[in-house]
């Protein structure tokens, strides 16, 4: 039984406090969603707890048991069994996806050789093409193929809690189903815990999560169970309203991956 905790979690970005005290408890089996308005912080909370540089986390904690994740770099946190699936998924050009989840075996103590054969019976399971699994991670890839990238990789990788933020942008109805049927299958299969980050509800009539979470202005505003989500398909965010597009008045980060020695 693995357990996410998060708790009074704030964290800025280009000196604008974004989460302002984020609670959250997320166990093996259970799928939590978490839904609200444009520029609420949803992105910001994943990319927070993954470790993406160029957020400041001025208080709170997130363990994923006894590890504390704060205190670690990303591929430690995804050795340590949390995975995200992004909103946007990154190109990178020249290297292949079995590379990449080979690495990541070996980095998290698992024998490399046995990719290939998951990696085969997980583009199966989802329908992905398999002649889209040679070319370079996620280049020329639609974006409901990259989604199904994601996918594809959370299954090979065997993590113990994911986050998927907005899985379901890109998406067909099928595909939609599609991925629905295997997360919730490793929910059941393999006691995978999930953090689903949407402000849709169609996601949810396939993905049925145990709790709902609104996240407004930095804070969880209210939990409820799948109801929650019919409700906010219904009114909107009207309640927590006045959430103004703060992208316009954040400074971008100048590049969160550049390498922070050059
Ligand atoms: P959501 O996913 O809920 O739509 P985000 O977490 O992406 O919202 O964004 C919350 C706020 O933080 C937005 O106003 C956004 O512009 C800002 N923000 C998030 N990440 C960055 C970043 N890397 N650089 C600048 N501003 C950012
Ligand atoms: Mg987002």
């Amino acid at each position: 039984m693995t357990h996410l905790v998060v708790q009074g979690l704030r964290a800025a970005v280009a000196g604008t406090e974004i989460l302002k005290g984020v609670d959250l408890a997320v166990s093996s089996g259970e799928v939590h969603a978490v839904m609200g308005p444009n520029g609420s912080g949803k992105s910001t909370l994943s990319h927070v707890l993954m470790g993406r540089p160029g957020y400041q986390v001025t208080a709170g904690s997130a363990r994923l048991d006894d590890v504390d994740l704060l205190a670690l770099p990303t591929w430690q946190r995804a050795a340590a069994g949390l995975f995200l699936a992004m909103q946007y998924p990154v190109e990178v050009p020249g290297v292949r996806l079995s590379e990449v989840l080979e690495v990541a075996a070996q980095a998290a103590g698992r024998d490399p050789s046995t990719v290939a054969t998951l990696l085969e019976r997980e583009a199966e399971r989802i329908g992905f093409d398999r002649r889209l699994l040679d070319r370079s991670l996620n280049v020329d890839l639609s974006g409901g193929e990259q989604k199904r990238n994601e996918t594809l990789q959370l299954g090979v990788l065997g993590a113990r809690i994911a986050i998927l933020d907005e899985l379901d942008s890109g998406l067909d109805v099928d595909g939609l189903r599609t991925i629905a049927r295997r997360i919730e299958a490793a929910t059941e299969e393999d006691g995978l815990g999930v953090l689903v980050i949407t402000h849709y509800s169609r996601l949810l009539e396939e993905l049925r999560p145990d709790f709902v979470h609104v996240l407004a202005h930095g804070v969880i505003q209210k939990t409820g169970g799948p109801e929650l989500a019919t409700e906010l398909e219904a009114s909107g965010y009207a309640e927590w309203a006045a959430e103004t597009d703060r992208a316009d008045q954040v400074e971008p980060l100048a590049d969160p991956f550049a390498d922070p020695l050059s």
